[in-house]
């Protein structure tokens, strides 16, 4: 099974070490580490739930 890595330029996911966009190297994604995107995605999820909007 292939590691999730992460491209911080492109902030895309890929399982390659290096990103095929823009050449850069990609590290691995932790989801126990601080990550602002995933907490902000928390939110919009639970706000979603609330008002059923799109
Ligand atoms: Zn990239």
């Amino acid at each position: 099974m292939s590691e999730i890595l992460y491209c911080n330029q492109c902030q895309r996911y890929t399982i390659h070490p290096v990103c095929r966009i823009c050449k850069g190297k990609t590290v691995s994604n932790k989801p126990a580490r601080f990550s602002p995107q995933d907490h902000y995605g928390k939110y919009r999820r639970a706000l979603k739930k609330e008002t059923g909007k799109n």
